[in-house]
């Protein structure tokens, strides 16, 4: 099993992931013919997978079309998702249906930067203090340390943590249309050495999880990391009675009372209704890295009376997204990109106004149903 475990985790052919996954069939005693059936090519899939024994499948399909009217993305989208819980497309599209009738979602990008964090050791809060002092008075070098990393990133600020003699450097990139994980672990692991010959701090790790990557953290909630974007829409009275079948003014408590005091007395890190849904379905679809779901699951969505009228927005501080790197240019992940015409150079705004407001159509229509008393029955009737 060792030998196989470890066949040419860099580049290997088709062959020997058939060769693998009968090691691993005889191994647990299971026949694994549907993980055998993929129609990638495993050679350009070993940059993604290691000890490759075939691949998972799951349903796709899409929601919309939505109207959405950001600075990025314009028109029309047809929206590819993945999932395996039944009724959740259907509700998205209905709250679609709704947006559009109400003239689409607007959406904006209000600030985009990834981060890493190192965590050093010091001397004692003298050595740090001085260690802060030099990271301060040496931005320019350690700016081009990253140029000799990166051509498309590039370091946009350097904030520092004290804690006892631990220094925390929260430094944020700039990373262009990669998500932009590997690309800022790799410069910062630069940057670190630089620090290192410079003051005499020591690096423990590149990664002090004050970044924070992969955990729900209040640090990304507040100051944002990826793409901080914003979705709104309004929704006429009329068509919140006729297509939701609630009133706006119940809409508007169910989300208070919901999203606002029930995730204030549970202590969640954001308040909706289940933003997390459409981010796993929208990243898996779309090759994003689907452990990110928990930063973007720190969404806000709130709801407003104006007039009769529903007003709703989503506030996502942590869209980490990519059109390039990863997953992405997975065949598969890389149609559904295309679908909503986000493949490649200079998209990754574009796919995070996506995002928002795919998040928007389903908060909008979860909510309305809870305020409607229809979740369970919709459930029932799509989803078993
Ligand atoms: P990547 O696939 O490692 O790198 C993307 C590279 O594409 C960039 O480094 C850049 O090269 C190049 N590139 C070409 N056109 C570009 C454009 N228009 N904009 C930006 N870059 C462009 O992707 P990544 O986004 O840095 O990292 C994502 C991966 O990291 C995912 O697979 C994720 O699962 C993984 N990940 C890693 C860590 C970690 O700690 N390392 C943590 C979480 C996730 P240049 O840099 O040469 O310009």
């Amino acid at each position: 099993m060792e030998e196989k475990r470890g066949l040419k985790n860099r580049g290997y052919t088709h062959a020997d992931v058939d060769e693998r996954r009968k090691a691993v069939e005889e191994f647990t005693g299971t026949n694994l013919e549907s993980i055998s059936k993929y129609c990638f090519d495993s050679e350009k899939a070993s940059k993604n997978v290691e000890n490759m024994i075939g691949a998972t499948q799951m349903p796709l399909g899409f929601a919309g079309p939505m109207t959405i009217n950001g600075d990025h993305a314009k028109g029309e989208f047809l929206v590819p998702l993945a999932t395996t819980e039944g009724a959740l497309i259907a509700s998205i599209s209905r709250g679609m249906s709704v947006i559009n009738g109400g003239g689409g979602a607007r959406v904006k990008v209000f600030q985009d930067g990834m981060t890493r964090a190192p965590v050093f050791r010091t001397n004692g809060i003298d050595h740090c203090k001085e260690v802060i002092d030099w990271i301060e008075g040496n931005r320019d070098l350690l700016s081009s340390v990253v140029g000799k990393t990166t051509s498309h990133g590039k370091l946009t600020s350097i904030e520092s943590y004290p804690a006892g003699r631990n220094l925390f450097t929260r430094l944020t990139y700039s990373t262009g249309d990669a998500m932009g994980m590997n690309m800022a672990t790799i410069a910062t692991e630069a940057v670190c050495k630089e620090i290192e010959e410079h003051t005499g701090a020591i690096m423990v790790s590149v990664s002090g999880n004050m970044c924070s990557d992969k955990k729900a953290a209040a640090i990304n909630m507040i100051k944002g990391r990826g793409k901080t974007v914003i979705a709104e829409a309004t929704i006429p009275k009329d068509i919140v009675e006729k297509r939701l079948h609630a009133s706006t003014g119940s809409i508007v408590e169910t989300s208070i009372r919901k999203n606002l005091i029930g995730s204030s007395l549970s202590v969640t890190l954001g308040a909706n209704a289940h933003a997390a849904n459409m981010i796993a379905a929208l990243y898996i679809a779309t090759g994003q890295d689907p452990a990110q779901v928990v930063s973007g699951s720190m969404t806000t969505t709130m709801c407003e009376d104006i007039d009769g009228d529903l007003y709703i927005a989503v506030r996502m501080p942590s869209v980490e997204v990519g059109t390039v790197g990863g997953g992405t240019r997975l065949p598969s992940q890389s149609e559904a990109l295309a679908m909503i015409g986000c493949l490649g150079d200079g998209k990754a705004s574009k796919l995070a106004e996506i995002v928002a407001a795919t998040v928007l159509a389903g908060e909008l229509s979860t909510i309305s149903a809870q305020a409607a008393g229809h979740l369970g029955k919709a459930h029932q009737e799509l989803g078993r």
